[in-house]
C-alpha cells in the first residue's frame, strides 16, 4: 500500500517535472513571429559569445598563462567577436526553421479542426469548444447557450437526382447559409454527412428559437445553381438549451430527440427539447419576429 502511494506521488512529481520542462523548452525554442526570431537570435548569439569568452579565458589561463597575461583583452575581444560572427547566422537559420515549423504546426492544427468540404468546424472541434465553454467563469445574469442540430431533408434524393458533386455543392451552400445566419461569436460545425450543428453563445430560449427559425427560413429560400439546374433544399432543426452544468452528451441527445420530432411532424421545421410550447417555432416567420434577433 505504502509503495503504491509513493509510486503515485512519484508519478505526479514526474508529470509536473515533465510539464515544467516542456514549458521551458517551449519558451526557449518556440518562435511565433519574426520579431521573436530576431530577438532570440541576438540573445542566444550573445549568450554563446559570452560562454566562448569565458571558455577561452579559462583555457588560456590553464595552458598558456603567459599569452593570457600579455594579450588577455585582445583574446577576449577576438573570441567574443568571432563566436558572435559564427553564431548569428547559425542561430538565425535555426530560428527561421523553428518559425516555419511553428506556422506549419498551427496550419496542421487548424486543418484538423475543420471539415474539408465546407471549411466549417468538425464534430471534434465543436465538442472541444463546448467543453472549454463549460470551464469558463460565467455571470449569473448571462443567458444560457444553446445547441441546434440541422439535418437536410431528403438529401439522398438530391444526390440521386443531380449526382454526388451537386450534393457536395449544395452542402457548401448550406454551410454558408447557416454560418451567415448566426452571430459571429457562435460556432457552426458540420458534424456528419448532411448534418450540421450550431452552438449559440448566451442566446437564451428566445434567441435560440429565433436563430433556428432564421436558419430554417434561409435554407428554404436558398437556391443552389448547379450545371444549369436550380436545386432547393429544406432542413429540419432540433434544439436544446445548454445549461452551464449540463454535459455535451445529454444536451446533444435532447437536441437530437427534438430533431427527430421535427422530422416526424413533417420536416422543414424547428423543434426544441424541454421548452414550453410557447417557445416552439413555427414555419410562419411571424410566430418568431426577427426584429429582436438572438
Ligand atoms: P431525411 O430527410 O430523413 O434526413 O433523409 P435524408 O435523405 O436526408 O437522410 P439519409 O440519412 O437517408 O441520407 C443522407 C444522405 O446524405 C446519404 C448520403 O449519400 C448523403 N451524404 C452524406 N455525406 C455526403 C457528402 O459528403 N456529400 C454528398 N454529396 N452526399 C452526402
Ligand atoms: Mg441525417
Ligand atoms: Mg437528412
Amino acid at each position: 500500500m505504502a509503495s503504491r502511494i509513493n509510486l503515485s506521488r512519484l508519478n505526479r512529481l514526474h508529470i509536473r517535472l515533465m510539464t515544467l520542462l516542456s514549458l521551458m523548452i517551449d519558451r526557449i525554442f518556440t518562435v511565433r513571429d519574426i520579431h521573436t526570431a530576431l530577438r532570440k537570435t541576438l540573445l542566444w548569439s550573445l549568450i554563446i559569445a559570452v560562454v566562448a569568452v569565458v571558455a577561452t579565458q579559462a583555457m588560456y589561463e590553464v595552458f598558456l598563462p603567459d599569452i593570457m597575461a600579455e594579450y588577455g583583452t585582445q583574446l577576449r575581444i577576438f573570441a567574443f567577436l568571432l563566436t558572435l560572427a559564427i553564431s548569428v547566422p547559425f542561430v538565425g537559420l535555426f530560428s527561421i526553421v523553428m518559425l516555419r515549423m511553428g506556422s506549419f504546426n498551427s496550419q496542421l492544427r487548424e486543418m484538423a479542426r475543420r471539415d474539408g468540404l465546407t471549411g466549417l468546424l468538425n464534430r471534434t472541434a465543436l465538442q472541444d469548444i463546448i467543453r472549454r465553454r463549460g470551464q469558463e467563469p460565467r455571470s449569473e445574469e448571462e443567458e444560457e447557450d444553446a445547441l441546434i442540430l440541422i439535418d437536410i431533408d431528403h438529401f439522398k434524393m438530391i444526390n440521386d437526382t443531380h449526382g454526388h458533386a451537386a450534393g457536395d455543392h449544395v452542402l457548401r451552400m448550406v454551410a454558408v447559409s447557416i454560418a451567415g445566419n448566426v452571430f459571429e461569436r457562435d460556432h457552426t460545425a458540420r458534424i456528419g454527412g448532411e448534418e450540421f450543428a450550431v452552438f449559440l453563445l448566451g442566446a437564451g430560449a428566445s434567441g435560440a428559437v429565433k436563430a433556428a427559425e432564421r436558419i430554417r427560413a434561409a435554407l428554404e429560400e436558398n437556391k443552389t445553381y448547379y450545371e444549369g439546374n436550380i436545386i432547393r433544399v429544406t432542413a429540419s432543426l432540433g434544439g436544446a438549451l445548454f445549461p452551464r452544468e449540463a454535459s455535451y452528451n445529454t444536451i446533444f441527445q435532447g437536441a437530437d430527440f427534438a430533431l427527430y420530432r421535427a422530422k416526424r411532424s413533417g420536416r422543414n421545421q424547428c423543434e426544441f427539447n424541454g421548452l414550453p410550447a410557447i417557445w416552439q417555432s413555427r414555419k410562419n416567420p411571424d410566430a418568431v419576429g426577427d426584429s429582436n434577433a438572438a
